[in-house]
């Protein structure tokens, strides 16, 4: 499928609990610089008259006004844990402005949990200003938003399933701790990925750093960037210092523009 040019905009780049954590005094939550200031893991990805947003996380009302977003055509979920879809509320503003319900594309699994969340929005008799949502159910079949082609790939967060996506030549992947040998091929090729790895101690459902490092290698992507960072991971400065050459990590505002994302 053609894909025309993609920039991509990092809206937020930390784990569930975002950076700083609320109470927490480490170095990393005391850091002044802006690159230890992350919002939940979300990324923009457009066209140039397409508009994608990957999850709502609690931060995007935030994130919408701090990228200066004025136009919106959908939203694509990975997953329904709660800092990937909290602030699905306020694509009210988008309806409001736009004059049409957001189209919502999510797994079965995904939507279930949206349902409930946001029972209200499904209700019958609705009350006024609440989000117009348009669910589109999305499973493992490439499809299309506007000009922009998607295929969605299955990776593991312990055992739930989530989708990461892949964007002409571009892939976003979080929420990961495994991904199968046959999803690991629609990764390569991409010319960049963006993949999970939130510390470097072991965790249950999240690479860690080396573990994404040697997922990078392996798959032999050239140009990598780590999000869903934890403060526990450490100060953006030393550790991006110390990463192989073709890989950083990502931070908030972050924007990639290359005439290379087109497949
Ligand atoms: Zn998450
Ligand atoms: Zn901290
Ligand atoms: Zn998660």
């Amino acid at each position: 499928m053609q894909c025309p040019p993609l920039k991509i905009t990092f809206l937020g780049t930390g784990t569930s609990s975002g950076v700083p954590m609320i109470g927490c005094d480490c170095a990393v939550c005391s850091s002044p610089d802006k690159k230890d200031k992350r919002l939940r893991s979300s990324i923009l990805v457009e066209s140039a008259n397409t508009t994608i947003v990957v999850d709502t996380t609690p931060d995007f009302r935030y994130q919408m006004l701090r990228a200066n977003i004025k136009k919106l055509d959908a939203v694509l979920f990975t997953h329904p844990h709660k800092d990937h879809i909290a602030g699905l509320d306020d694509v009210r503003a988008f309806n409001f402005f736009q004059k049409k319900p957001m189209d919502i594309y999510a797994n079965s699994l995904t939507e279930e949990s949206i349902k409930h969340e946001f029972a209200y929005a499904f209700t019958d008799k609705k009350y006024p200003g609440i989000p117009n949502l348009n669910l589109v159910t999305i499973d493992e079949s490439p499809f299309r938003i506007g000009d922009i082609p998607v295929i969605p790939i299955l990776v593991w967060h312990l055992k739930m399933p989530v989708f990461g996506f892949r964007f002409g030549r571009f892939t976003y992947i979080t929420d990961a701790n495994r991904i199968d040998d046959d999803e690991k091929e629609k990764i390569k090729g991409s010319d960049a990925m963006v993949l999970n790895a939130l510390r470097k101690e072991k965790h249950i459902s999240h690479f860690t750093l080396d573990e994404a490092v040697a997922l990078v290698q392996e798959l032999q992507v050239p140009k990598a960037y780590f999000t869903h960072i934890s403060h526990q991971l450490g100060r953006h400065e030393e550790i991006n210092a110390d990463l192989p050459n073709g890989i950083e990590l990502a931070w908030d505002g972050l924007q990639l523009q290359e005439e290379k994302f087109t497949g």
